[in-house]
């Protein structure tokens, strides 16, 4: 069979229709696509088994650094393959000069253990993520602050105190202490952790078939470990917990290990749950 080839250059959010299969998102470094299908009977991202629910829904994400050709492959139940490309051309990424406090860039050593500890215990939680194969992300996304102003771009190559550090993985925005921090979608709270060195006060959502966000640094946090969450919830209130400059909510997104952009959710407009 011939594979049908598409170009990826898609628009924000265009929908393209190919016979059993709509997705929504677009191809690029820190980008998502969501697809639903009918009667799939096997999804594959480059040769690799991915997820999908009863609704045939599911969705894969392309890293900050992706570079080249990636092939999905989906199963019909008529036996029908169909194979669709994306390639993915390279982004151009900020550089962030920051000054924090020096024992952030170099832990004191009686923090060590509680980092270590800190880890694991974020390691553990990770390991949850991929067990979930409802796609609760089809709920659609939200931005979590009311009043949005973005003060910190994803994929930044930081500088902190004048040296080449870690990349900004997240997207940061102005809060007040206090402010209502929402989930982007349906999840499960796969962790609430509290106080953490780095992160300080924070929530990892699980939004099913290895999509997760992540709200850092907040002063309260309210949803609890397990909790169900609605897409809106308020999950937690703003602060500046850990190691952050100033009151902000840094958001976080993970496809599996894969480092999204949040902002390529917000601008996916999927079709109500009727429309399905
Ligand atoms: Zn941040």
């Amino acid at each position: 069979m011939k594979a049908i080839f598409f170009s990826v250059l898609l628009f924000l959010s265009t929908v393209v229709t190919a016979q059993e299969i709509q997705f929504y998102g677009e191809a690029k470094q820190g980008g998502i696509i969501i697809g639903i299908g009918k009667n799939i009977t096997n999804v594959q991202l480059n040769g690799a088994n991915i997820q999908f629910d009863k609704s045939g829904v599911f969705v894969f994400g392309f890293d900050r650094d992706a570079r080249g050709i990636s092939k999905l492959k989906v199963r019909f139940k008529n036996k029908k393959v169909e194979t669709f490309e994306y390639t993915l051309e390279p982004r151009e990424y900020e550089e962030q000069s920051l000054t924090i406090a020096k024992k952030y860039v170099t832990p004191p050593k009686r923090e060590l253990k509680k980092i270590k500890r800190e880890s694991q215990l974020m390691k553990a939680a990770r390991a949850k993520v991929g067990k979930l194969k409802s796609a609760f992300f089809i709920s659609g996304f939200t931005y979590p602050v009311d009043s949005v102003d973005i003060r910190s771009v994803f994929g930044s190559q930081r500088i902190l105190n004048g040296r080449k550090a870690n990349i900004h993985n997240g997207l940061d925005f102005s809060a007040e202490v206090g402010d209502s921090i929402r989930a982007i979608s349906d999840g499960i709270v796969r962790i609430a952790g509290d106080n953490f060195y780095y992160n300080g006060n924070f929530i990892l959502l699980d939004h099913g078939q290895g999509l997760t966000s992540v709200y850092l640094h907040m002063s309260k946090i309210i949803a609890k470990d397990n909790q169900k969450v609605k897409k809106g919830e308020v999950i937690g209130l703003a602060g500046s917990t850990g190691r952050a400059t100033g009151p902000h909510l840094h958001l976080g997104v993970q496809w599996y290990k894969k480092r999204i952009d949040p902002m390529s959710l917000f601008t996916i407009t999927l079709p109500s749950k009727d429309g399905i």
